[in-house]
């Protein structure tokens, strides 16, 4: 089976897992702060704070923005449920805005319709790698009081308008789940320039414990406080020197996933009935996965299953899940185009190891069976 995303480990990686297993600090020692700053630099951001997945960092994300019950935040429906769990994890509300027909990232004017006086923030998916339009994000949320996040799990190494995923809005989230760029095994960071904000995400990464040693009291070194109720979200070092390692090949992990993305479009131009998704203008897309529109999506689903390969559909709308719909009393109808394009969607195997010859089975093996659709 070709599977639809996988990582990337060579000799190096396996090495750098091995010095700290023969070192001193297993957790929280200096390859933490190596790895912190490593994707600092990458993204060209002030603050990075390492945690123990993605979903982790989304939660310390709000955690660290202040979000309460009472607020909302507003969140795109095809996404990992993750991006709407961290809101309902601090007892806020997510508040479903519909996407793009076309990218499939969270539509600005819809994100508009559904402010009000509780929305404290927007979380934008990098859906698929593309990014979201966030300049016209910003403008729907101009003067008002509302932070965005950028949830960019898919799109470590993609640009905005020349701007590296990271830094384009006021928070950004990524994990390093083995299916994406770089993986630490489980892994996630936040990165931010604000130096309040990394150190609120700090605090609530390590049982809302004060780790600043002004604050202790000085003859007493054994004192330290407990200012919030905290997490252990804590990153190993196991799994940051692992990621340290992989940032080094980052940017040859992204031009193969161009080039399989470059080559699948090609094999697609003569398909009309395979539709690859669109772009929003001014992105690098950094091709996490590689989308297309299908008709019959289930019949394709089940016949390249069959044929051995690997593929799935991100996402499920989040709305249309048996919790959502229970406690928040959500249900269809309520983000129509994420609802339509849920029928169409199927992620093509995407990661750097997948060969030239696999390129050419997946997209065969796909338009032989469309083309003898009715
Ligand atoms: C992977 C992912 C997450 C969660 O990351 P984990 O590291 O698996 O917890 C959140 N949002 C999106 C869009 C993701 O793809």
């Amino acid at each position: 089976m070709i599977p639809y995303g996988r990582q990337h480990i060579d000799e190096d990686d396996i090495l750098a897992v091995e010095r700290i297993l023969r070192g001193d600090f297993l957790t929280t020692g200096p390859a933490i702060a190596a790895f912190e700053k490593d994707v600092a630099q990458y993204c060209s951001a002030a603050e990075a704070v390492a945690v123990a997945n993605g979903t982790a960092a989304l939660h310390v994300a709000m955690l660290a923005l202040g979000i309460k019950p009472g607020d909302e935040v507003i969140v795109p429906p095809l996404t990992f449920a993750a991006t709407a769990n961290c809101v309902r994890y601090v007892g806020a509300t997510p508040v479903f805005a519909d996407v793009d027909e076309k990218t499939l990232a969270i539509d600005p004017v819809d994100v508009g319709r559904k402010i009000t006086p509780s929305t404290k923030a927007v979380i934008g998916v990098d859906y698929a790698g593309n990014t979201c339009d966030w300049d016209a994000l910003k403008a729907t949320v101009a003067g008002k009081d509302i932070i965005l996040v950028a949830d960019s799990c898919h799109a470590l190494g993609a640009t905005y308008k020349g701007v590296k995923t990271g830094t384009v809005v006021d928070l950004t989230v990524f994990s390093f789940h083995p299916v994406k760029h770089i993986t630490t095994g489980e892994g996630g960071m936040i990165l931010t320039d604000d130096a309040d904000t990394a150190s609120r995400c700090r605090l609530f990464r390590t049982h809302g414990i004060t780790s600043d040693s002004h604050q202790r009291d000085k003859a007493n070194a054994w004192y330290y406080e407990m200012t919030d109720l905290g997490f252990n979200y804590r990153m190993t070092d196991i799994q940051a020197a692992l990621g340290s390692s992989q940032l080094k090949k980052l940017d040859g992990f992204l031009a193969r996933r161009r080039e399989i993305a470059k080559q699948y479009d090609d094999l697609f131009a003569e398909c009309e009935r395979v539709t690859p998704l669109g772009k929003t203008a001014g992105c690098e897309h950094a091709y996490h996965l590689y989308v297309v529109k299908v008709p019959e999506r289930s019949k394709v689903f089940s016949h390249l299953r069959q044929s051995g390969i690997g593929v799935n559909v991100h996402y499920i709308p989040v709305h249309l899940h048996p919790y959502y719909r229970r406690e928040l009393g959500l249900g269809p109808g309520l983000c129509p185009a994420a609802e339509a394009a849920y029928e169409q969607i199927i992620s093509l195997p995407m990661f750097p190891d997948l060969t030239d010859a696999e390129i050419l089975t997946v997209a065969d093996t796909l338009t032989g069976f469309i083309n003898d659709l009715p």
